[in-house]
C-alpha cells in the first residue's frame, strides 16, 4: 500500500473543485483496501471512499482523514450464467463504467447500453442507483461484493439487500458508509434487444425501418448526452460538472396537487411524463427553469449549464462556496415559488 498525503482532490473529480486529502492511498486490490482501512481506524481517521469523482463536490478545505480511491481492475465473464440464462460478469470497482457498457454492448449483452456515457466507476454504480434513459442499474445486478466496516469481513449482498429505489440504496441511507463495494456482478441478456422506451431516444429513431441494435442504441445514447452536457467531452466548457444537480422530487399526492395549482395560477402545467409519473416524480429541471433560473444562469466562475438546467458547472476557477452558494439560491427559490424542497444529487464532502 502506497500512502501518500496532501493530495489534491479537485483533479479526481469530474468538477474540479476542492481542497487536498490529508492521506491518500489507491487501493489496486481486496488486501490494499483492508491495510487501508486499518491504517485509518489505527489512527482514528475520517475514512472517505473514492470512486471516479463524478458525484461529488469536496469543501475547499479539502478532507482531514484518509480518501481512499479504490482502483480494483478487471472485467471478467467465465462462462456463468443464472437461472435465467442471462450472461453474469464480475466487474472490479475500479473499472470505468463506460467501459464496462462498452464491452456488453460488443459482447451483444444487453441491460445497460441505455447508460451509457456515464463517467464513473462500476463501484459507484450501486450507491445511488444508477439511473438514466429508462434503465437503472438495480436491473441488472445481481450481486455486490463488499468489504462490511462493520466487522472487517467481506461479503457478497444480493440484489435484494441491497434494497434499491431511485437514487437511492442501503449504500446511501440505511448503511452510509458501513460497505465498501469491492466488485459489482451484472446479469446481461445475451442476444437481448435494446431498451427503446425513452421519449429522447425513440425520437432519434423515429422513421426509421428497422429496430436499431444495441451498438446503435450506445451511440445514441452518447450522442443525445453530449448535446446536453452530460457527456465528458474534453474541451467542452459544460462537462466541468457533478451531473445532474438535483434529484427528481418524489411528491406525495397532496403535494402534487398543491405543485398543480399553483402551476395553474401561473398558467402552467406540470409536465409529466410516463417514467416520471408512475413514482410521482417531478422533472427537477421543470422547477428550476420555471423559478427563474434559465440554462446558462450565474456568475463567471460557476453557472447553470448551458445545455442543461440541472448541472452546475466550474467554468473555471471557481470554489466550493461559490457551488454551494449557487445551490442554495436555487433551492430557496423553488422552494418559494413552488413549495418543493430541491434535495442535491452530488455527494457534499468536507462540509
Ligand atoms: C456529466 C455527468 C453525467 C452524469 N449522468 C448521470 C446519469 O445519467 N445518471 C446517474 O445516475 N448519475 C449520473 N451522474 C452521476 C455519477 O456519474 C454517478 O453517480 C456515478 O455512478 C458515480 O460514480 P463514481 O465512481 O464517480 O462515484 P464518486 O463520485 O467517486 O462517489 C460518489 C459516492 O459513491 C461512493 N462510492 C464510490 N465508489 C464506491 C465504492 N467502491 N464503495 C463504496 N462507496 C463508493 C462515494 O463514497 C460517494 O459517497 C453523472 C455525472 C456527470 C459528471
Amino acid at each position: 500500500m502506497l500512502l501518500l498525503e496532501n493530495i489534491p482532490l479537485a483533479p479526481l473529480t469530474t468538477i474540479r473543485i476542492g481542497g487536498p486529502a490529508k492521506y491518500f492511498v489507491e487501493a489496486g486490490n481486496i488486501g490494499e483496501v483492508q491495510e487501508a482501512v486499518v491504517f485509518a481506524s489505527s489512527r482514528d481517521l475520517p475514512l472517505f471512499v473514492l470512486g471516479g469523482g463524478s458525484n461529488l463536490v469536496v469543501a475547499d478545505a479539502g478532507w482531514p482523514g484518509l480518501v481512499l480511491k479504490i482502483a480494483i481492475p478487471g472485467i471478467d465473464w467465465q462462462g456463468r450464467h443464472d437461472e435465467d440464462g442471462r450472461v453474469l460478469f464480475d466487474v472490479g470497482a475500479g473499472e470505468s463504467w463506460d467501459k464496462f457498457v462498452s464491452r456488453s454492448v460488443m459482447d451483444r449483452c444487453a441491460g445497460i447500453e441505455c447508460l451509457s456515457g456515464i463517467p464513473g466507476s462500476v463501484g459507484g454504480t450501486p450507491v445511488q442507483n444508477v439511473g438514466a434513459y429508462g434503465q437503472e442499474v438495480s436491473e441488472t445486478i445481481a450481486s455486490v461484493l463488499v468489504l462490511d466496516l462493520k466487522d472487517g469481513q467481506v461479503r457478497e449482498l444480493c440484489r435484494e439487500a441491497c434494497e434499491f429505489s431511485y437514487r437511492s440504496s442501503i449504500f446511501n441511507s440505511t448503511e452510509r458508509e458501513r460497505f465498501i463495494v469491492l466488485r459489482v456482478t451484472y446479469a446481461l441478456a445475451p442476444e437481448g434487444k435494446p431498451h427503446i422506451t425513452y421519449a429522447d431516444l425513440k425520437r432519434h429513431f423515429e422513421g426509421r425501418e428497422t429496430p436499431p441494435d444495441l451498438a446503435e442504441t450506445r451511440e445514441a445514447v452518447r450522442y443525445i448526452r453530449a448535446l446536453k452536457g452530460m457527456l465528458i467531452v474534453p474541451g467542452d466548457a459544460d462537462c466541468q460538472s457533478a451531473g445532474s444537480f438535483f434529484k427528481n422530487p418524489v411528491l406525495s399526492e397532496e403535494q402534487h396537487e398543491d405543485l398543480k395549482k399553483r402551476a395553474a395560477a401561473r398558467g402552467l402545467s406540470v409536465p409529466s411524463y410516463p417514467a416520471l409519473e408512475t413514482r410521482k416524480k417531478v422533472s427537477a429541471a421543470w422547477l428550476v427553469e420555471h423559478s427563474g433560473f434559465a440554462k446558462g444562469f450565474g456568475s463567471e466562475r460557476v453557472r447553470i449549464s448551458s445545455k442543461h438546467a440541472l448541472a452546475i458547472v466550474n467554468r473555471g476557477g471557481a470554489t466550493a462556496a461559490d457551488v454551494l452558494a449557487l445551490k442554495e439560491q436555487i433551492q430557496h427559490r423553488v422552494q418559494e415559488i413552488w413549495g418543493i424542497r430541491l434535495e442535491p444529487e452530488p455527494v457534499l464532502l468536507g462540509f
